[in-house]
This record gives C-alpha cells, sequence and structure tokens, in this order.
C-alpha cells in the first residue's frame, strides 16, 4: 500500500531547488529584486550598426537582436525546467500541445515514421494523422503497455521517433521508458517523452530519454491562469537542433505567461505534495465504494502499472480516473458528474481546484480498446478531502437515484 511519504517524495526533494532555480543566472543589472522583470519587448536598439551585426543571433535579451529570441523572464524559467528536467537547456513555447508539435517537426523528416502510444493527449494524436502526414511522416500507434518483441515488429528503418506518454492520458497506462530508450536508441530512433503527469518526479535523462516536453500550464503555473509549454533535452547537439527550429518556428512565450508560471513554480512543490496525498486519500475512498470497479491510479497496488511506477518514478500526480460498474450507463454518470459542487467540468488540470471529465466517448484508441464502462477522471486540487469525498459522496447518491 502506497504512504503519502512514496506519493509526494519526489516534491518534497525539489523544495529547496525550486526556490533558487534559475535565479542566479544571467540575471540584467538591475536583478537586485527576487524576481526578474516583465520586459515587454519586441524590439532592441543598438547604439551602432557595428554593435548590432556583432550581436548575431545570440539567446538571451539582454544580448538577443530581437524579443523572440526571448526576454529575461523567459531565460529564467528556461533555466529553472532544464533543472526541474535535469536536463541540458530548455525551450520554452506558446503551449504544452505546441511542445509536443514542435518536438515531433524538430526530429522527424519527411519519408519518416513515428510511433506514438495509444494514450498520447488527443490533440498530439490529432498533429500526427493530419499535418505530420501531410508532410510525409507516417504514424502507428502503439499499445502503450507494448512488450519491447511487439515494437520490434513495429518499428521501421525509416522510424526516426519513438514517442511516448506515461501515464496515458484519461487512461493511466504506466511505459516502461528505459525499454523504450534502448530499442529506439538501438534503431537509430529518439525518444521524445511527453513527461507533463510526471513534471518533477519522473527524471526523464536518467531513463534514457531525449527530449521531453511539458505542458507547464499544469503544476508550473498551477492557478489555471496561463497556457504554456516547455521541451527540454539530454544533449547539446539536440539542444542545437531544437534552438534552430524554435527560432524559425518563431516559438516563444509572452513575458506574462514565462512571469505567471514562473511565480508559480515557486510554490509548486508544497501544492503538489499536498494535492498528490489528498489524490490517494480519494483515490483509496473511491475504491472502497460499492459502484466503483476500479481506479486508475498508478500509486494504486492493483493498478497494472503499480510496478513500473514504483520502480521509476519519485512520487504521484493529482490526477487519476474513475471507472464505475458495468451496471452505470454512461448517462448516469453524466448525472453524477453533473451533481458535483467541488469539481468543476473542464478541460486541463494541474491547477489548484478540483476539476472534472468524462473520458468515456472523449477519448480515442485505435491500437487497443477505448474504454466503453463508465469512466471519468478527476484533478484534486487543494480543498481538504472531507469535503471532496462529501461531494463525491452525494454524486454517488445522483448516480445511483437516476
Ligand atoms: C494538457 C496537456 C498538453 C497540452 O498542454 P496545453 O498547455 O494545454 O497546450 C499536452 N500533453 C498532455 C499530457 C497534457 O495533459
Amino acid at each position: 500500500m502506497s504512504s503519502h511519504e512514496e506519493v509526494s517524495r519526489g516534491w518534497e526533494r525539489l523544495a529547496t531547488l525550486l526556490i533558487r532555480a534559475g535565479r542566479d543566472e544571467n540575471l540584467p543589472a538591475e536583478g537586485k529584486f527576487v524576481n526578474p522583470p516583465v520586459t515587454r519587448g519586441s524590439t532592441v536598439l543598438f547604439p551602432d550598426l557595428a554593435s548590432l551585426n556583432a550581436q548575431g543571433m545570440k539567446r538571451y535579451d539582454h544580448e538577443a537582436i530581437y524579443g523572440a529570441m526571448g526576454t529575461p523572464v523567459q531565460h529564467v524559467l528556461e533555466r529553472a525546467v532544464a533543472l526541474v528536467e535535469g536536463g541540458e537547456d530548455t525551450q520554452i513555447v506558446s503551449s504544452g500541445l505546441s511542445a509536443c508539435t514542435t518536438a515531433l517537426l524538430t526530429f522527424t523528416a519527411s519519408g519518416g515514421h513515428v510511433l506514438i502510444p495509444d494514450s498520447a493527449y488527443g490533440p498530439t494524436r490529432r498533429f500526427t494523422d493530419t499535418m505530420l502526414r501531410r508532410f510525409g511522416v507516417e504514424t502507428t500507434y502503439y499499445p502503450p503497455c507494448v512488450s519491447v518483441a511487439e515494437m520490434e515488429r513495429l518499428i521501421r528503418p525509416e522510424t526516426q521517433v519513438i514517442f511516448a506518454e506515461s501515464p496515458g492520458s484519461h487512461t493511466f497506462e504506466i511505459q516502461d521508458i528505459p525499454a523504450l530508450s534502448d530499442l529506439a536508441h538501438r534503431h537509430g530512433a529518439l525518444l521524445i517523452l511527453d513527461n507533463t503527469w510526471g513534471f518533477g518526479i519522473f527524471e526523464p535523462f536518467r531513463h534514457g530519454v531525449d527530449v521531453s516536453v511539458q505542458a507547464l500550464t499544469k503544476y508550473a503555473a498551477g492557478h489555471s491562469d496561463a497556457i504554456i509549454g516547455a521541451l527540454t533535452v539530454a544533449d547539446k547537439t539536440l539542444w542545437k537542433r531544437l534552438r534552430d527550429a524554435a527560432i524559425q518556428l518563431g516559438q516563444l512565450a509572452g513575458p506574462d505567461e514565462c512571469w505567471l508560471t514562473l511565480r508559480g513554480l515557486r510554490t509548486m512543490s508544497v501544492r503538489l505534495a499536498r494535492q498528490s496525498c489528498s489524490a490517494l486519500d480519494v483515490a483509496r475512498w473511491l475504491a472502497d465504494r460499492p459502484e466503483v470497479e476500479r481506479v486508475l491510479h498508478p500509486a494504486l497496488p492493483d493498478f497494472p502499472g503499480y510496478e513500473l511506477w514504483k520502480r521509476d518514478f519519485n512520487g504521484a500526480g493529482p490526477l487519476f480516473s474513475v471507472v464505475l460498474k458495468e451496471r452505470y450507463s454512461r448517462k448516469s454518470m453524466e448525472n453524477m458528474l453533473d451533481s458535483l459542487h467541488l469539481f468543476g467540468i473542464g478541460a486541463s488540470w494541474g491547477g489548484f481546484e478540483s476539476l472534472v471529465l468524462p473520458t468515456t466517448g472523449s477519448v480515442s484508441r485505435t491500437a487497443t480498446e477505448a474504454p466503453v464502462q463508465a469512466t471519468f477522471r478527476l484533478n484534486i486540487g487543494l480543498e481538504s478531502v472531507r469535503d471532496l469525498c462529501g461531494d463525491l459522496e452525494q454524486g454517488f447518491s445522483a448516480l445511483n437515484g437516476s
């Protein structure tokens, strides 16, 4: 049985790092304040043409030729995210989705092939099915809990990228990242991981990942007030390719989004330690309910991915799913979700407030079976566990009454 200590230790471990991360480096001269300034700027002025020409395409705004290369607050955030992920360097982009698409655009080429887990974030699937295909890159979906032998059959000479997302969106399959990394590298491909759930509690580069993508919108921003993403890479060669691509694609995030995200990052370990403990409590409470068939939470010992989670993760997140008993229809589940007061109905997760979304009917799967039984996903926020369980309890009354 997982303890609070097991789900929150990774968050505790980050506590000190998050306070200083990125602050000491490359601060502009006025950087006596604790936080970097929000610099809203496009044009950077130079005293003369010689200084402009000497500047070239340097990265940061106190050195940069143009605001699109990034402002100081973006740079501080990039250094902080690189430290949390444990990678070489980080590029901030405008959203989590754009982190996924930028990674795929950067590391594939026409005539290539990518392997995408069937449980990938829906908009990532849509991108590979439409735009990436239009550019001549083929996609094969693989079962997220695939064996190495089966992956050997799916991989092709032209496979450029194995994409992973662990745990999977809505269904929480934990993937064997070291095994996928070994396979990708033996076949000359890169392993890209959507590490959004694992941000801070899964160390991608220690497990053989080449590129880690993040929706910082979730834990780092943490307050449902900003959309922002990041890509972090394992080494300098990948960094050069990524940075070139980001400049070509015009990737950046606005200084206000960067500032909000940096502010969120400073308190991420306390918020997420509390949320991960509450989520475990609510998950256990739900698992004991007669209406519930199973709870899809990686830290529950009867969850199929539990052993891999225990081996590879330093903690758990606030997001998991609940499968109701077969006798409950999707319609009766919807009545239950509509009756909840403390769980907002809405997309996204990782923020301070609890949220709910139906899984059944809203996720697409082509290599595995999509959930057919009534299933919903919960983001556990900072409310009290007692209040949240009380709200779910009255939700079950609505479920049984309908
Ligand atoms: C939310 C999410 C994204 C996209 O992030 P946005 O910032 O909302 O674009 C990507 N991947 C996963 C796993 C997500 O949950």
